[in-house]
Protein backbone atom coordinates (compact mmCIF):
# COMPACT_ATOMS: atom_id res chain seq x y z
CA UNK A 1 0.00 0.00 0.00
CA UNK A 2 1.40 3.53 -0.66
CA UNK A 3 0.28 5.88 1.92
CA UNK A 4 1.95 8.53 0.71
CA UNK A 5 0.53 9.02 -3.11
CA UNK A 6 -2.97 6.88 -2.62
CA UNK A 7 -4.39 9.00 -5.09
CA UNK A 8 -1.91 9.99 -7.52
CA UNK A 9 -2.71 11.77 -11.07
CA UNK A 10 -0.23 12.25 -13.71
CA UNK A 11 0.07 14.30 -16.44
CA UNK A 12 -3.58 14.71 -17.08
CA UNK A 13 -5.14 16.32 -19.74
CA UNK A 14 -8.90 16.72 -21.15
CA UNK A 15 -9.74 18.18 -23.95
CA UNK A 16 -13.81 18.75 -24.69
CA UNK A 17 -15.07 17.66 -27.82
CA UNK A 18 -15.49 20.89 -28.72
CA UNK A 19 -11.46 21.16 -28.56
CA UNK A 20 -10.94 23.14 -25.26
CA UNK A 21 -8.43 22.24 -23.47
CA UNK A 22 -9.68 22.38 -19.77
CA UNK A 23 -7.06 20.33 -17.90
CA UNK A 24 -3.69 20.61 -19.21
CA UNK A 25 -0.68 18.40 -18.22
CA UNK A 26 -1.96 18.19 -14.44
CA UNK A 27 -0.15 15.80 -11.74
CA UNK A 28 -0.40 15.71 -7.87
CA UNK A 29 -0.83 13.11 -5.39
CA UNK A 30 -2.65 12.91 -2.05
CA UNK A 31 -1.74 10.95 1.05
CA UNK A 32 -4.24 8.46 2.61
CA UNK A 33 -6.52 9.46 5.18
CA UNK A 34 -5.75 13.67 4.07
CA UNK A 35 -8.39 15.85 3.02
CA UNK A 36 -7.02 18.03 -0.44
CA UNK A 37 -8.87 21.62 -1.34
CA UNK A 38 -9.27 21.62 -5.26
CA UNK A 39 -9.36 25.44 -5.10
CA UNK A 40 -9.56 27.65 -7.93
CA UNK A 41 -11.85 30.31 -10.04
CA UNK A 42 -15.10 29.34 -11.45
CA UNK A 43 -14.33 27.51 -14.66
CA UNK A 44 -10.93 26.57 -14.10
CA UNK A 45 -11.20 23.14 -13.95
CA UNK A 46 -12.39 21.36 -11.00
CA UNK A 47 -15.12 19.66 -11.69
CA UNK A 48 -13.57 18.07 -14.85
CA UNK A 49 -11.02 16.90 -12.37
CA UNK A 50 -13.12 15.51 -10.45
CA UNK A 51 -15.28 13.46 -12.53
CA UNK A 52 -12.23 12.04 -14.58
CA UNK A 53 -10.99 10.83 -10.86
CA UNK A 54 -14.76 9.38 -10.22
CA UNK A 55 -14.86 7.69 -13.95
CA UNK A 56 -17.58 9.73 -15.53
CA UNK A 57 -15.29 11.52 -17.75
CA UNK A 58 -12.69 10.06 -19.84
CA UNK A 59 -8.95 11.77 -19.63
CA UNK A 60 -7.55 13.37 -23.30
CA UNK A 61 -3.89 11.39 -21.86
CA UNK A 62 -2.38 10.96 -18.94
CA UNK A 63 -3.15 8.05 -15.81
CA UNK A 64 -4.98 8.32 -12.31
CA UNK A 65 -4.10 5.74 -9.65
CA UNK A 66 -6.03 4.59 -6.26
CA UNK A 67 -3.78 2.97 -4.07
CA UNK A 68 -0.72 2.02 -6.73
CA UNK A 69 -2.95 1.35 -9.95
CA UNK A 70 -4.08 2.96 -12.35
CA UNK A 71 -7.97 2.90 -12.72
CA UNK A 72 -9.00 4.82 -16.40
CA UNK A 73 -10.31 1.84 -17.35
CA UNK A 74 -11.86 0.88 -14.16
CA UNK A 75 -15.98 1.36 -14.44
CA UNK A 76 -17.09 4.28 -11.80
CA UNK A 77 -19.44 1.36 -9.87
CA UNK A 78 -15.85 -0.54 -9.77
CA UNK A 79 -13.57 2.49 -8.22
CA UNK A 80 -14.80 2.39 -4.72
CA UNK A 81 -15.59 6.30 -4.62
CA UNK A 82 -18.52 8.21 -2.76
CA UNK A 83 -19.53 11.06 -4.75
CA UNK A 84 -21.27 14.34 -2.68
CA UNK A 85 -23.09 16.37 -5.42
CA UNK A 86 -22.92 20.26 -4.94
CA UNK A 87 -27.52 19.89 -5.18
CA UNK A 88 -27.31 16.60 -2.61
CA UNK A 89 -29.05 14.91 -5.61
CA UNK A 90 -31.15 12.50 -3.18
CA UNK A 91 -34.53 10.74 -4.19
CA UNK A 92 -36.97 12.60 -3.18
CA UNK A 93 -39.61 10.23 -3.39
CA UNK A 94 -37.70 8.32 -0.71
CA UNK A 95 -37.63 8.53 3.01
CA UNK A 96 -33.97 9.39 4.56
CA UNK A 97 -33.28 6.00 5.91
CA UNK A 98 -34.12 4.67 2.21
CA UNK A 99 -31.24 7.46 0.86
CA UNK A 100 -29.26 6.14 2.73
CA UNK A 101 -29.62 2.49 2.17
CA UNK A 102 -29.89 2.63 -1.51
CA UNK A 103 -26.48 2.56 -2.73
CA UNK A 104 -26.33 -1.54 -0.49
CA UNK A 105 -30.08 -2.38 -2.25
CA UNK A 106 -28.74 -2.73 -5.72
CA UNK A 107 -25.54 -3.62 -7.49
CA UNK A 108 -23.44 -6.83 -7.49
CA UNK A 109 -22.89 -6.22 -3.67
CA UNK A 110 -26.16 -6.08 -2.69
CA UNK A 111 -26.97 -6.41 1.25
CA UNK A 112 -29.84 -7.75 2.41
CA UNK A 113 -32.49 -5.46 3.76
CA UNK A 114 -31.40 -5.82 7.87
CA UNK A 115 -27.83 -5.63 7.00
CA UNK A 116 -28.28 -2.48 4.65
CA UNK A 117 -30.42 -1.16 7.18
CA UNK A 118 -27.85 -1.86 9.85
CA UNK A 119 -24.76 -0.11 7.69
CA UNK A 120 -27.41 2.80 6.88
CA UNK A 121 -28.59 3.13 10.94
CA UNK A 122 -24.21 3.21 11.63
CA UNK A 123 -23.24 6.33 9.22
CA UNK A 124 -26.61 8.14 10.24
CA UNK A 125 -26.10 8.21 13.56
CA UNK A 126 -21.82 9.31 12.25
CA UNK A 127 -23.66 12.70 10.45
CA UNK A 128 -26.80 12.79 13.09
CA UNK A 129 -29.79 12.27 11.21
CA UNK A 130 -30.85 9.31 12.84
CA UNK A 131 -34.03 11.22 14.23
CA UNK A 132 -34.98 12.28 10.17
CA UNK A 133 -35.11 8.55 9.50
CA UNK A 134 -38.84 8.57 8.16
CA UNK A 135 -38.98 11.58 7.05
CA UNK A 136 -38.65 12.99 2.99
CA UNK A 137 -36.17 14.85 2.54
CA UNK A 138 -38.07 17.27 1.23
CA UNK A 139 -38.50 18.18 4.54
CA UNK A 140 -35.13 18.84 5.76
CA UNK A 141 -32.84 21.99 6.21
CA UNK A 142 -30.35 22.53 2.97
CA UNK A 143 -27.43 21.35 6.27
CA UNK A 144 -29.92 18.30 6.83
CA UNK A 145 -30.15 17.22 3.53
CA UNK A 146 -26.38 17.76 2.61
CA UNK A 147 -25.94 15.34 5.62
CA UNK A 148 -28.27 12.66 4.18
CA UNK A 149 -26.15 12.81 0.95
CA UNK A 150 -22.45 12.17 2.84
CA UNK A 151 -24.30 9.63 4.92
CA UNK A 152 -25.57 7.90 1.35
CA UNK A 153 -21.79 8.44 -0.31
CA UNK A 154 -19.90 6.75 2.92
CA UNK A 155 -22.64 4.24 3.17
CA UNK A 156 -20.54 1.80 0.78
CA UNK A 157 -17.33 2.70 2.77
CA UNK A 158 -15.67 4.00 0.01
CA UNK A 159 -11.68 4.59 -0.04
CA UNK A 160 -12.00 8.11 -1.74
CA UNK A 161 -14.62 10.46 -1.29
CA UNK A 162 -15.17 13.52 -3.54
CA UNK A 163 -17.14 16.51 -3.02
CA UNK A 164 -18.04 19.48 -5.34
CA UNK A 165 -19.07 22.41 -3.29
CA UNK A 166 -20.89 20.54 -1.23
CA UNK A 167 -21.59 24.16 0.97
CA UNK A 168 -22.51 26.36 -2.17
CA UNK A 169 -26.18 26.18 -1.21
CA UNK A 170 -25.42 26.93 2.50
CA UNK A 171 -26.32 29.84 4.21
CA UNK A 172 -23.02 31.71 5.63
CA UNK A 173 -23.49 30.73 9.68
CA UNK A 174 -24.05 27.29 8.30
CA UNK A 175 -21.54 27.04 5.85
CA UNK A 176 -18.90 26.85 8.74
CA UNK A 177 -20.93 24.99 11.31
CA UNK A 178 -21.27 21.98 8.19
CA UNK A 179 -17.55 22.64 7.07
CA UNK A 180 -16.44 21.67 11.01
CA UNK A 181 -18.51 18.90 10.87
CA UNK A 182 -17.55 17.75 7.50
CA UNK A 183 -13.76 17.82 8.11
CA UNK A 184 -14.86 16.07 11.77
CA UNK A 185 -16.59 13.17 10.20
CA UNK A 186 -14.00 12.39 7.09
CA UNK A 187 -10.99 12.54 9.92
CA UNK A 188 -13.14 10.16 11.84
CA UNK A 189 -13.89 7.72 9.21
CA UNK A 190 -10.55 8.28 8.18
CA UNK A 191 -11.48 8.53 4.32
CA UNK A 192 -9.45 10.06 1.95
CA UNK A 193 -11.13 13.16 0.57
CA UNK A 194 -11.16 15.30 -1.90
CA UNK A 195 -13.15 18.74 -2.09
CA UNK A 196 -13.68 21.30 -4.42
CA UNK A 197 -14.67 24.82 -3.52
CA UNK A 198 -14.07 28.17 -5.05
CA UNK A 199 -13.90 29.88 -1.36
CA UNK A 200 -10.31 30.29 -0.16
CA UNK A 201 -11.10 30.54 3.19
CA UNK A 202 -13.43 27.27 2.89
CA UNK A 203 -10.25 25.35 1.53
CA UNK A 204 -7.39 27.43 3.99
CA UNK A 205 -10.11 26.05 7.10
CA UNK A 206 -11.17 22.70 6.17
CA UNK A 207 -7.81 21.34 3.70
CA UNK A 208 -5.08 19.24 5.37
CA UNK A 209 -3.50 20.99 1.68
CA UNK A 210 -4.96 22.84 -0.90
CA UNK A 211 -4.64 22.77 -4.58
CA UNK A 212 -4.66 25.74 -6.48
CA UNK A 213 -5.59 25.71 -10.25
CA UNK A 214 -6.29 28.40 -13.01
CA UNK A 215 -7.07 27.71 -16.81
CA UNK A 216 -6.44 24.22 -16.44
CA UNK A 217 -3.18 24.29 -14.63
CA UNK A 218 -2.03 24.34 -10.94
CA UNK A 219 -0.58 27.19 -9.66
CA UNK A 220 0.62 26.18 -5.88
CA UNK A 221 0.35 22.70 -3.80
CA UNK A 222 0.65 23.32 -0.55
CA UNK A 223 0.22 23.52 2.95
CA UNK A 224 -2.53 26.44 3.73
CA UNK A 225 -0.13 28.63 5.14
CA UNK A 226 2.26 29.04 2.35
CA UNK A 227 -0.33 30.11 0.23
CA UNK A 228 -0.49 33.66 2.57
CA UNK A 229 3.28 33.81 3.25
CA UNK A 230 4.77 31.94 -0.01
CA UNK A 231 2.16 32.40 -2.48
CA UNK A 232 4.60 31.17 -6.01
CA UNK A 233 3.03 33.84 -8.32
CA UNK A 234 0.86 36.61 -8.45
CA UNK A 235 -2.19 34.96 -9.45
CA UNK A 236 -1.99 32.98 -5.73
CA UNK A 237 -0.91 36.16 -4.17
CA UNK A 238 -3.89 37.62 -5.64
CA UNK A 239 -6.28 34.45 -4.98
CA UNK A 240 -5.73 34.39 -1.89
CA UNK A 241 -5.98 36.31 1.48
CA UNK A 242 -8.89 38.61 2.96
CA UNK A 243 -9.31 41.46 2.49
CA UNK A 244 -7.37 41.15 -0.97
CA UNK A 245 -3.27 42.24 -1.37
CA UNK A 246 -2.02 45.38 -2.55
CA UNK A 247 -0.30 45.69 -5.84
CA UNK A 248 2.12 49.10 -6.23
CA UNK A 249 3.21 49.08 -9.96
CA UNK A 250 7.31 50.07 -9.63
CA UNK A 251 10.26 50.55 -11.56
CA UNK A 252 13.46 48.86 -10.31
CA UNK A 253 16.53 51.39 -11.08
CA UNK A 254 20.19 51.26 -10.03
CA UNK A 255 19.52 49.08 -6.75
CA UNK A 256 16.49 51.37 -6.01
CA UNK A 257 12.11 50.53 -6.06
CA UNK A 258 10.36 53.61 -7.44
CA UNK A 259 6.64 53.66 -6.86
CA UNK A 260 4.15 56.62 -8.04
CA UNK A 261 5.25 58.39 -4.97
CA UNK A 262 7.63 56.61 -2.96
CA UNK A 263 11.56 54.82 -2.86
CA UNK A 264 12.33 52.09 -1.19
CA UNK A 265 15.67 50.75 -1.51
CA UNK A 266 16.93 46.99 -2.68
CA UNK A 267 19.28 46.84 -0.12
CA UNK A 268 16.42 47.07 2.96
CA UNK A 269 14.71 43.80 1.65
CA UNK A 270 15.33 40.74 3.50
CA UNK A 271 18.07 39.08 1.51
CA UNK A 272 17.22 35.58 2.25
CA UNK A 273 14.00 36.17 0.07
CA UNK A 274 14.94 37.12 -3.57
CA UNK A 275 13.98 34.13 -5.55
CA UNK A 276 17.04 35.30 -8.23
CA UNK A 277 18.93 38.34 -9.24
CA UNK A 278 16.23 41.13 -10.10
CA UNK A 279 17.51 42.94 -13.25
CA UNK A 280 16.27 46.57 -13.49
CA UNK A 281 12.76 46.86 -14.90
CA UNK A 282 9.18 47.05 -14.25
CA UNK A 283 7.34 45.26 -11.68
CA UNK A 284 4.82 44.58 -9.42
CA UNK A 285 5.13 45.04 -5.49
CA UNK A 286 2.27 43.19 -3.49
CA UNK A 287 2.02 43.36 -0.09
CA UNK A 288 -1.03 42.17 2.61
CA UNK A 289 -3.10 44.89 4.25
CA UNK A 290 -1.56 44.04 7.60
CA UNK A 291 1.87 44.50 6.99
CA UNK A 292 1.10 48.20 5.23
CA UNK A 293 0.23 49.86 8.62
CA UNK A 294 0.52 53.68 9.58
CA UNK A 295 3.62 55.15 10.91
CA UNK A 296 5.27 58.36 11.31
CA UNK A 297 8.31 57.00 9.48
CA UNK A 298 5.76 55.77 6.72
CA UNK A 299 6.81 55.23 2.88
CA UNK A 300 4.14 57.36 1.42
CA UNK A 301 1.45 59.34 2.52
CA UNK A 302 -2.71 58.55 1.85
CA UNK A 303 -5.79 60.00 2.60
CA UNK A 304 -8.96 57.36 4.24
CA UNK A 305 -11.01 57.06 2.10
CA UNK A 306 -13.53 54.40 3.86
CA UNK A 307 -12.89 52.73 6.74
CA UNK A 308 -14.93 48.95 7.09
CA UNK A 309 -14.87 47.05 10.33
CA UNK A 310 -14.87 43.41 10.18
CA UNK A 311 -14.76 41.82 13.45
CA UNK A 312 -12.17 42.70 15.50
CA UNK A 313 -10.27 44.81 12.88
CA UNK A 314 -10.61 47.70 10.46
CA UNK A 315 -9.53 47.80 7.07
CA UNK A 316 -8.89 51.22 5.95
CA UNK A 317 -9.22 52.24 2.40
CA UNK A 318 -6.96 54.97 0.44
CA UNK A 319 -7.17 55.98 -2.92
CA UNK A 320 -3.45 55.26 -3.73
CA UNK A 321 -2.36 54.15 -7.25
CA UNK A 322 -5.21 53.30 -9.68
CA UNK A 323 -6.12 50.47 -7.64
CA UNK A 324 -7.58 50.75 -3.77
CA UNK A 325 -4.93 50.64 -1.18
CA UNK A 326 -5.73 48.65 1.93
CA UNK A 327 -4.53 48.14 5.42
CA UNK A 328 -5.53 46.23 8.11
CA UNK A 329 -5.51 48.09 11.59
CA UNK A 330 -7.03 46.33 15.08
CA UNK A 331 -9.44 48.06 16.64
CA UNK A 332 -7.64 50.42 18.77
CA UNK A 333 -5.47 52.52 16.15
CA UNK A 334 -7.67 56.18 16.18
CA UNK A 335 -8.15 56.94 12.85
CA UNK A 336 -11.13 58.06 10.81
CA UNK A 337 -12.02 58.65 7.00
CA UNK A 338 -10.64 61.93 5.85
CA UNK A 339 -7.61 61.64 7.67
CA UNK A 340 -4.27 61.91 5.80
CA UNK A 341 -1.80 59.29 7.13
CA UNK A 342 1.87 58.27 6.22
CA UNK A 343 1.94 54.22 5.25
CA UNK A 344 4.93 52.11 5.63
CA UNK A 345 5.71 48.28 4.49
CA UNK A 346 7.72 45.42 5.80
CA UNK A 347 9.76 45.11 3.57
CA UNK A 348 10.44 42.02 4.72
CA UNK A 349 7.00 40.80 3.94
CA UNK A 350 6.12 42.21 0.70
CA UNK A 351 6.53 40.28 -2.91
CA UNK A 352 8.03 41.34 -5.96
CA UNK A 353 6.73 40.05 -9.12
CA UNK A 354 7.37 40.14 -13.01
CA UNK A 355 4.68 41.82 -15.51
CA UNK A 356 4.00 38.08 -16.30
CA UNK A 357 3.59 37.33 -12.77
CA UNK A 358 6.25 35.11 -11.74
CA UNK A 359 7.42 35.47 -8.05
CA UNK A 360 11.50 37.46 -7.47
CA UNK A 361 11.17 37.94 -3.93
P1 LIG B 1 -17.18 25.90 -11.50
O1 LIG B 1 -16.58 26.27 -10.19
O2 LIG B 1 -17.85 27.05 -12.20
O3 LIG B 1 -18.01 24.65 -11.47
P2 LIG B 1 -14.92 24.40 -12.50
O4 LIG B 1 -13.60 24.86 -12.03
O5 LIG B 1 -15.50 23.19 -11.84
O6 LIG B 1 -15.94 25.59 -12.50
P3 LIG B 1 -15.19 22.89 -14.94
O7 LIG B 1 -16.66 22.63 -14.80
O8 LIG B 1 -14.27 21.76 -14.69
O9 LIG B 1 -14.76 24.13 -14.06
O10 LIG B 1 -14.94 23.45 -16.40
C1 LIG B 1 -13.64 23.78 -16.86
C2 LIG B 1 -13.72 24.43 -18.23
O11 LIG B 1 -14.14 23.46 -19.18
C3 LIG B 1 -14.72 25.57 -18.32
O12 LIG B 1 -14.17 26.59 -19.10
C4 LIG B 1 -15.92 24.96 -18.99
O13 LIG B 1 -16.62 25.93 -19.73
C5 LIG B 1 -15.31 23.91 -19.88
N1 LIG B 1 -16.20 22.76 -20.06
C6 LIG B 1 -16.81 22.04 -19.10
N2 LIG B 1 -17.53 21.04 -19.61
C7 LIG B 1 -17.40 21.13 -20.95
C8 LIG B 1 -17.92 20.39 -22.07
N3 LIG B 1 -18.70 19.32 -21.90
N4 LIG B 1 -17.53 20.79 -23.31
C9 LIG B 1 -16.73 21.85 -23.48
N5 LIG B 1 -16.21 22.58 -22.50
C10 LIG B 1 -16.54 22.24 -21.24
Amino acid sequence: MNNEKFVEVKNLRKVYDNGYEAIKNVSFSVKKGDLVCLLGPSGCGKTTILNMLAGLLFPTSGDILFDGKSVVKTEPKDRQIGYVFQNYALYPHMTVLQNVMFPLTVGKNKKSKEEAEKVARKYMDLTQITEFANQKPGSLSGGQQQRVAIARALVQEPKILLMDEPLSNLDARLRLKIREEIRALVKKVGITTLFVTHDQEEALSIGDEIILFNDGVIQQDDLGQNFYLEPNNYFVANFVGNPVIDNFKVEIKDGKVIGSDFELNLDDFDNSRFKREISDGQYILSVRPENIQPDENGHFEAEIKDVELIGRERILKFDHEAVQTRSLVNLEVPIKAGDKVALKMRLDRVFLFTPEGERVY
